[in-house]
Order: C-alpha cells, then sequence, then structure tokens
C-alpha cells in the first residue's frame, strides 16, 4: 500500500521522482561551480520552454503571487493606467496588486464561465491609453482559458505591454511568447512546471526590459525590484558567481531536473498531451452527466477542469468519499460558487492511469451521494477517447 494519496489539485501537484531526488541533494553553496552550472542551465531552458530566445528570465524565492507582483512593480509608476482582463479569483488579484502601486486600474471581467470578448477589450483600448494589460491565462478558480494570443496582439496595437499570468499554463498551454509578442510570462514552480512549491518564475521581453530602464520613479517593492536581480541572472547565465539574496538551492536543482525533463520530450508534444487528457476527461465528466465552468469548450483549459456537482449532491458528502479512494480533489475557489463545485488539476507528470483513478473516485463518491447515472459510464469515455487518440 502506498503510503501517499493521488494529489489531483491544480498545484502542488505530483512531481516526478527524479525531481523530488534534486530536493534531497545535499546543499551546496549557491556559488559552488555546481550550482552556478545548475541555476545557468535552468534559465537557459527557461528561454526554451518559453519560446523567448531574446527575452530575460528570472527565478526567484516566492510564489507564484510574487512572480506577478514582480511582473507589473518594475513595468508600472504611480498614475499609469492599466487594464485587467479578469475571468476569475486571479484577475482580482491583479488588480489588488496594480492597485497598490497607485495605478489606475480598469477591469474587464466576464459572467463566469466566459471571456470577455476581444472586442470589448478592443474597446477598451481605443478609449484610453494603457502602459500594460494583464490577463490570467488560466484561471485556476474557473478553469477558463483566455485567447492570449489575440489579446497580446490587441495590446501591442494600442502601444500597451502585455503581462500574462501563466502560472496555470506555462508548460501546460500553448505559449509563443516572441512570436505572439508577450512582454512578461510569469509561472510558479508547483504547477506545470513540476516543481514543489517556493520559485516565482518570469521572462520579461526586451520592450519590457527597456520600460523598466526607462523609468522616471523608482520600483516601489524593494525584494521584486529588477535592479537587484537583473545582475544575479545575467551573472548565472554567464555561469559566474554573485549574490543578491540567498537562492532555495535545492528547489533550482528540482527546477533545472523538471525543465530538463520537459525540453527533453519537447514542450509541443508535452502540450499536447495535457490537450489529449483534457479533451477526454471533459467527455467523461459530460458523459457523466455533469457540467463544467467554461460554457463553451474553446474556452476550457488544459491543465485543470472546473466541475459543478450535481442536483442534490453535497460538497462534504462528495469529498468525503472520494478521499475514501485516497483521491485529492480541490474545492471551489470563486467566493460566489464556493461551495458548488470542485476542480481537478491535470497537469505536469500527470498520466492516464492517474486520471482513470480520479474518475473511479469521482463515479463512487457521486453513487454515495446520492446521483444517479450509468456505472462506469465516465471511465469508459475517457478510456474509448483517449485509446483512439493513441492510435
Ligand atoms: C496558483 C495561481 C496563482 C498564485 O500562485 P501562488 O503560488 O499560490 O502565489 C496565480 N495565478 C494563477 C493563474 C494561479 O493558478
Amino acid at each position: 500500500m502506498k503510503g501517499r494519496k493521488l494529489l489531483m489539485i491544480p498545484g502542488p501537484i505530483e512531481f516526478e521522482p527524479e525531481v523530488l531526488r534534486a530536493m534531497s541533494a545535499v546543499t551546496t553553496s549557491h556559488v559552488a561551480p555546481s550550482f552556478i552550472h545548475s541555476f545557468g542551465n535552468a534559465l537557459d531552458l527557461m528561454k526554451k520552454i518559453w519560446l523567448a530566445p531574446a527575452g530575460q528570465p528570472f527565478v526567484v524565492a516566492g510564489s507564484g503571487t510574487l512572480a506577478m507582483d514582480m511582473a507589473v512593480a518594475n513595468l508600472v509608476e504611480a498614475g499609469d493606467n492599466a487594464l485587467v482582463i479578469s475571468t476569475g479569483y486571479f484577475g482580482t488579484r491583479y488588480k489588488d496588486i496594480l492597485e497598490r502601486y497607485q495605478v489606475n486600474v480598469t477591469i474587464l471581467e466576464a459572467p463566469v464561465g466566459e471571456v470577455p470578448s476581444l472586442e470589448t477589450i478592443e474597446n477598451a483600448l481605443k478609449n484610453k491609453a494603457y502602459k500594460v494589460v494583464t490577463m490570467t491565462h488560466v484561471d485556476t478558480s474557473t478553469g477558463v482559458l483566455v485567447h492570449s494570443k489575440e489579446i497580446a496582439a490587441l495590446a501591442k496595437k494600442y502601444n500597451a505591454l502585455s503581462v500574462l499570468d501563466g502560472v496555470c499554463s506555462v508548460a501546460g498551454e500553448e505559449i509563443k511568447q516572441e512570436e505572439w509578442g508577450i512582454d512578461v510570462v510569469l509561472t510558479a514552480s508547483q504547477k506545470a512546471v513540476g516543481v514543489p512549491p517556493g520559485l516565482a518564475l518570469l521572462v520579461a521581453s526586451e520592450k519590457a526590459i527597456q520600460t523598466w530602464e526607462d523609468r522616471k520613479t523608482l520600483v516601489s517593492n524593494y525584494y521584486a525590484d529588477w535592479k537587484n536581480w537583473l545582475p544575479i541572472m545575467k551573472a548565472y547565465q554567464e555561469r559566474k558567481p554573485s549574490y543578491f539574496g540567498t537562492p532555495p538551492v535545492n528547489l533550482i536543482m528540482a527546477l533545472e531536473t523538471s525543465l530538463r525533463i520537459i525540453n527533453e520530450e519537447g514542450i509541443a508534444t508535452r502540450i499536447q498531451k495535457h490537450k489529449q487528457l483534457a479533451g477526454a476527461f471533459r467527455e467523461a465528466i459530460a458523459a457523466i452527466g455533469l457540467k463544467i465552468l467554461p460554457i463553451k469548450k474553446e474556452d476550457a483549459a488544459n491543465t485543470l477542469t472546473a466541475v459543478y456537482y450535481p442536483e442534490g449532491v453535497e460538497m462534504a458528502s462528495f469529498l468525503k468519499h472520494l478521499s475514501k479512494l485516497d483521491v485529492i480533489v480541490a474545492g471551489g475557489l470563486l467566493p460566489e460558487i464556493k461551495t458548488k463545485y470542485f476542480r481537478v488539476g491535470h497537469m505536469g507528470a500527470v498520466t492516464s492511469s492517474d486520471m482513470i483513478s480520479t474518475l473511479s473516485a469521482i463515479e463512487f463518491a457521486l453513487v454515495k451521494s446520492g446521483f444517479t447515472f450509468k456505472s462506469g459510464i465516465g471511465l469508459s469515455t475517457f478510456q474509448k477517447i483517449l485509446n483512439s487518440s493513441l492510435e
């Protein structure tokens, strides 16, 4: 019997054994040659995986929220205008962060499960000059995916910088940072990047760095200021020692390991696999008779699925029975409907057998909670779709 449960939440996720071994390796000095080498490799690999060969990667100790904070703290100055495209909980967080920097925020919110239309976004951009446009690629509270390529193109057309909160999408959804002209793509270690929590990661475009260099005022966040971190990142990229704040040595070794695994598989293949698993999972959920939050199929994420409980099924009963089969899913996150849905993360090292175990547990928990459906239909639908996509 395995002593651990299957962790199917949208971060932290299940990690590769090799990544976990890097976490338990002997901790070296942050200026040991072997560590300098690992850090430099991790930064080089980020540019490959982000598809941003001319971008500047940053890795600092912190969570995804620090990456969100760092991105805008360096780009905005008091009195600037920012447009926040919100599809849930993390859009609201971006508004809160920007307001701390005395930025005038306009937020475009869509009803739950939908995305603001490109027309609405273009109208907003036409009516006011914005320094920055932020978007949540996959909002982890809803499982809704925004069309980041098109939104970045609009931002560019109206001379605004684009910031993509990719915490729940980098390495799980298609992103071509340089080709699509996105100025900052940020994430955190514990999601599709596949490393235990603790690292804030981002890649900034040349234009983003230039905007930061042209600032008239100091960055009003000491820890996140690129002035402190840019020389450090450059030193590691050149395989030279340097110091500003002690890097989390083991996490960075684990990051190098995970990015190497992703790069060896190939980012395109990796994303395709996420797409296949997510597509089969959504069909299985529909076959059981459950509804997901995203209204349109094309707005549903590859990295997680948010599912409404059916009529008559209580959250407490469902989660209690699910955990009897050693599967952990996440509850709702969006305050207004928190108790009405659950979320299943399926990213990173996830396999089809993890998905089958999860579906089996979901079916069991639904039966025990009094919901009537054709037993096994979710499982057989998943297998049928996945098997045909593998042929
Ligand atoms: C998880 C998440 C965050 C926050 O990351 P933390 O590491 O919890 O701070 C931000 N945005 C999105 C889209 C996320 O999924």
